[in-house]
């Protein structure tokens, strides 16, 4: 039998030779993890190192791993009906709908794929189709904000607002704007957070009158720009950018891929500002990451649009994986955790817990300001404080290369083209333990 060093190392040379990597390019004195096994909120790697994993794999393992309900309700549907498309119907499909409308407290129909981009993907073409089906037939536009991410096909891509993922990638869909993020850390001095937060806001509806209001379909945003760098906004801006939708008959898509299932403290993120989107996508902690399932909310007088008789109303969009019956049926599972067990409470809990334990850290020389929205939080480093210049790269590599020397794995956020790579991130599973959020906080102080 081989040792755990040599056949790590064999994987390794496999994983060179075989495996393309999301985001790295690895060589040259760089390997990634080869994890073998995780539980609750740790994973164990080949060489059996285990790491706090606080980003949740990728912000996504809400209800943290190893999860028995999850894997038995996958082979529980697998065994009775592994597969049938959303063409027709299924049960465990109907349930999730009702249940997902039940935790997004408002009158929605469900559309569901199988990552945050389709998800995406689909409410701009559902934005767009309904639209020209209201005769509205020149609306195509859609305004996001820069540093935002929204995945990466071309629509979704197109709508990020992080240069650096775009490059050599171009042209992507058309008709996608963007704006001035409510980035309060770095509005102009004298302004208040809310005046500038309403400047924002204003940049949207200048954007949408200076196009030509009957021109644009939606507005997209997350409700805190997340791996744009933990960006939160004041309660004003959301309530602000909903009735300039209103106004100008603009849909509101809301982007719930990270912020929903409780990340920010409540069940979706936008639970926090009051408003009621027409659009919500969502997908990571729909499943917690357990099996590929994302979903596009719709609420339901634009959902009938799609329903009278005349030719081509329906939404001629396919996705033959969205809404497998065990994708389902294992969000129904990991939704049933999270009530049991009040995690959307337990986020809200651990995120004022890690906030204080953090506070006092805004004054250390080289952390500009620090950011949280439920159970997530942004760590901005900056080389000035005075100046807010961002801290270099190499230095936020070195802090997350020393963490996981310490077995702590955490992010950060990136758009290394417009100079902001700078902001750690965490987003550690909901479910953590008490111990593991004051290992968290020991290591990384
Ligand atoms: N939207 C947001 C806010 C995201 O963070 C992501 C992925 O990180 C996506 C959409 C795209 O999701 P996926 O990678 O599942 O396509």
């Amino acid at each position: 039998m081989l040792d755990l060093e040599s056949a790590t190392r064999e994987w390794l040379d496999k994983d060179d030779r075989y495996l393309w990597h999301s985001m790295a390019s690895y060589g040259a004195g760089k390997e990634p993890l080869v994890i073998t096994g995780a539980e609750g909120s740790w994973v164990t790697d080949a060489r059996g190192n285990r790491y706090l994993d606080a980003m949740s794999g990728l912000w996504c393992v809400n209800v943290g791993y190893g999860r028995e309900e999850l894997a038995k309700a996958a082979y529980e549907q697998m065994k009775s009906l592994a597969y049938y498309p959303l063409t027709q119907s299924h049960v465990p499909a109907i349930k999730l709908a009702e249940k997902l409308c039940e935790w997004l407290e408002g009158d929605y129909v469900i559309f569901f794929s199988n990552s945050g981009s389709e998800a995406n993907e689909a409410a701009f073409k559902i934005a767009r189709q309904y639209q020209e089906q209201i005769g509205e037939r020149n609306r195509y536009k859609f305004v996001s904000r820069y540093r935002a991410y929204h995945g990466s096909s071309m629509g979704a891509l197109a709508a990020t607002g992080q240069a650096q993922r775009k490059y050599k990638y171009e042209p992507l869909a058309s008709g996608f704007l963007h704006v001035r993020p409510p980035d309060g850390y770095r509005k102009p001095d004298g302004q208040s957070e809310e005046d500038f937060n309403l400047a924002c806001a204003q940049a949207i509806e200048d954007v949408i009158v200076w196009e030509g209001v009957e021109t644009v379909a939606g507005v997209i945003m997350e409700p805190a720009i997340t791996g744009g760098g933990v960006i939160v906004p004041h309660p004003s801006y959301m309530k602000r950018v909903e009735d300039i939708c209103r106004k100008h008959g603009v849909l509101l898509i809301i982007d719930e891929v990270i912020c929903g299932f409780g990340r920010s403290g409540r069940k979706f993120g936008h639970h926090n500002f009051g408003v009621k989107p027409d659009i919500v996508t969502m997908a990571k902690g729909l499943t917690s990451g357990y099996l590929p399932l994302s979903a596009t909310a719709v609420r339901k007088d634009i959902y009938e649009k799609f329903r009278d008789q005349q030719s081509y109303s329906h939404f001629r969009h396919v996705n033959t994986f969205g809404g497998n019956p065990a994708a389902c049926a294992v969000a129904l599972a990991n939704l049933e955790v999270m009530e049991k067990e009040q995690l959307v409470d337990r986020s809200r809990l651990l995120g004022e817990r890690l906030a204080d334990e953090m506070a006092e850290w805004v004054s250390h020389p080289y952390i500009g300001d620090i950011r949280s929205f439920g159970f997530l939080m942004g760590i901005e480093l900056v080389s000035d404080k005075a100046t807010k210049d961002p801290a270099p790269l190499a230095l936020v590599n070195r802090i997350i290369s020393s963490c996981k020397a310490q077995g702590l794995i955490i992010g950060k956020n990136g758009d290394t083209v417009a100079g902001f790579n700078n902001v750690l991130t965490l987003s550690p599973p909901l479910a953590s333990t008490d111990e593991d959020v004051a290992f968290l906080v020991r290591t990384l102080k």
